[in-house]
């Protein structure tokens, strides 16, 4: 079991979280329509570490960018971001 360590409630089971995407595949909001699709479909898929957004949902709610391993699942690091993450 995946393990995801939020940063508002400390560690949980990834069944409680919700995948949005890759932090680069989100488009700029000032991109052509061209360069969002750009952005958002032909992106490649590499093995390795990637930086995700996911969505603690069944719990704080809270958005958060994890660094995980695509291959092993490891992940180096958990940051909050969006209003939860103001001070
Ligand atoms: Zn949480």
């Amino acid at each position: 079991m995946m393990l995801i360590n939020c940063p508002h409630c400390g560690p949980r089971a990834q069944s409680e979280f919700v995948y949005e995407r890759t932090v680069d595949s989100v488009a700029p909001a000032g991109a052509s329509n061209d360069e969002a699709m750009q952005i958002l479909f032909t992106r490649s898929n590499p093995r390795g570490v990637d930086d995700e957004i996911w969505r603690h949902t069944f719990g704080c709610r809270a958005w958060m960018v994890v660094t995980r391993h695509r291959v092993t699942n490891e992940i180096s690091q958990v940051r909050a971001v969006g209003p939860e993450a103001l001070p």
